[in-house]
């Protein structure tokens, strides 16, 4: 799918239409220490197997897709989201 580089939509801070910049969203690094993994750490020690099912076949072959869209002026960041997608191209 192609996308604009730009896209003119609500902005919630300015209430009202203006000019977003459109990037792709990319997830941060996880955090090593974070409270849910910590849990997981904890289940996995000793005897027992893994305690949520290790992933043999994955049944996807697409991943979800999430537009970050910045508005021009003041800023704020609004996600949109467009569903599995197989590619998705930026317009330049
Ligand atoms: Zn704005």
């Amino acid at each position: 799918m192609q996308v604009p580089e730009k896209i003119n939509t609500y902005c919630p801070r300015c209430k009202k239409h203006t000019s977003h910049k459109v990037s792709l969203y990319k997830a941060g690094r996880a955090r090593k220490l974070s409270w849910g993994q910590r849990q997981l750490e904890r289940k996995r020690r000793g005897y027992g197997g893994e305690p949520r099912g290790m992933l043999r076949r994955k049944a996807k072959t697409t991943k979800k897709v999430l537009l970050v869209l910045t508005c021009e002026e003041c800023g704020r960041k609004v996600m949109r989201n467009l569903g599995r997608l197989a590619k998705v191209e930026i317009q330049r």
